[in-house]
């Protein structure tokens, strides 16, 4: 289920299983049509899912947005008998809403920072004594989404409480450290490690300018290192499944955890339900194994069954946006060689906002293509994803180069002190 990038990479990687025969994609993209048969039904309407998942008699359904499983397409198809992969409207709530989330570390000792919630403005402004500056505002429930302030001043805080009205916030520390995101696979009792990965928010170079849904990712992320790894799954996500298991919510999917790596350890940022984009692009190829299997025993409950093989080779993702993204994109720019760009060793094109034409492959959304490389070292596959980056002829797009920037500062850091 889904129209994305991440559902191009899924698609593809489902495609290369052995145990996959069939492979039918809602709505799909014109990537996706590579490797799939595209059904025009809305994702995200639980009866044409489920009737969809009879006619073809569905042996597993793999939802990759979060706009399904809140809508609880989820729930509908198991409710009827189907596998799937993702989770519950109930455990979907770890990513709708914060204060859900930090409810239940602050009942799990789960390491997250410290946070006041309350839907009262004049709570909230006198709670902002508690907190040094920065202070983090979020705005918390259903209008959520971009509603995270990070005010410097208390002019700043206090206009952000004031912008929410008497609506819900969570009030919180600012941690400092570097963001990592964590990705494992949990199958409503085990969970265990995927990957890890880091992404790149900001449209502009240096981390400058508006958020955006992803401008670039690699995986795995050097800086959490196996041992911190452990550390996050053991104080963090197994916790958290154990809690949700223990309210009769158990959680089913890929739970991503976004992760401050500060100097007392990792601590909890936020919660996403499914797979990033465009980390999915970063993370699915560098598993190996029968992919579709893998979320058949996630969906099945037989994860202690079956471990998730990951290659140690690194993967860089670079995404390609129309002009105006976060904004308003530029549509319909006519898009050229991504067959040249594919054929850059390790390298494959997932297409994010494209449709197909008589004039050929155009652009119809704000991220457009995911240009992803594979290679044996970072700095081997972030060049190649460079390279095939330059063979794509599109006059209305633009990129970052500086995707993995801290990686390559990490490379040289070392070299130096190597000699
Ligand atoms: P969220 O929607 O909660 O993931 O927040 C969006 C972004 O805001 C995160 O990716 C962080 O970069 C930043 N952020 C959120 N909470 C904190 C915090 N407590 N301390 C520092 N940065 C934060």
């Amino acid at each position: 289920m889904g129209s994305g990038g991440r559902e191009d990479a899924l698609a593809w990687r489902l495609r290369q299983s052995p145990s996959c025969d069939d492979l039918i994609a809602a709505p799909g993209n014109p990537g996706i049509a590579r490797w799939a048969e595209c059904v025009a039904i809305d994702p995200c309407d639980p009866e044409a899912v489920v009737r969809l998942a009879d006619e073809r008699s569905a042996g597993l359904v793999v939802i990759g947005p979060e706009a399904p499983l809140v809508a609880g397409v989820s729930d509908a198809l198991r409710e009827v008998g189907f596998p799937v992969f993702g989770p519950s409207a109930a455990a979907a709530q770890l990513e709708g809403s914060k204060g859900f989330t930090k409810d239940l570390c602050a009942a799990n000792g789960i390491p997250t920072a410290r946070y006041v919630r309350t839907d009262k403005a004049a709570e909230a402004r006198a709670a902002l004594q508690d907190f040094g500056l920065p202070v983090v505002i979020k705005a918390d429930g259903l209008a959520a989404g971009k509603g995270v302030t990070i005010a410097l001043t208390t002019e700043e805080a206090e206009a952000a409480i004031s912008a929410a009205g008497d609506g819900p916030l969570v009030i919180e520390e600012f941690l400092e450290g570097e963001e990592a995101s964590l990705f494992a696979l949990v199958d409503g009792a085990t969970a265990v490690t995927l990957a890890s990965a880091q992404d790149h928010k900001r449209v502009g170079e240096g981390d400058t300018g508006p958020n955006t849904g992803g401008m670039g990712a690699y995986s795995p992320a050097p800086v959490l290192t196996p041992e911190l790894e452990r550390r996050a799954m053991r104080e963090i996500v197994e916790p958290t499944v154990r809690a949700l298991a223990a309210a009769g919510t158990p959680f089913s999917g890929v739970l991503y955890a976004g992760l401050m790596l500060t100097r007392e350890g990792p601590k909890l940022i936020e919660y996403n339900v499914r797979f990033g984009d465009p980390e999915c692009e970063a993370i699915v190829p560098r598993i190996e194994g029968d992919f579709a299997e893998l979320l058949h025993a996630v969906a099945t409950g037989r994860l202690s069954e079956v471990r998730p093989e990951l290659s140690d080779q690194s993967a860089v993702t670079v995404v390609v946006a129309a002009h105006g993204y976060p904004g308003t994109p530029a549509s319909g720019g006519l898009i050229r060689e991504i067959e040249a760009a594919e054929q850059v060793d390790g390298v494959t094109v997932f297409h994010a906002g494209t449709a197909r034409t008589a004039a050929g492959i155009v652009a119809t959304g704000g991220r457009v293509l995911a240009v992803t490389a594979v290679s044996d070292t970072f700095a081997n596959a972030r060049a190649r994803a460079y390279r095939a980056i330059d063979q794509i002829d599109f006059a209305d797009g633009f990129h970052r180069r500086d995707i993995g920037w801290r990686e390559l500062k990490r490379a040289a850091a070392l070299e130096s002190a190597g000699g």
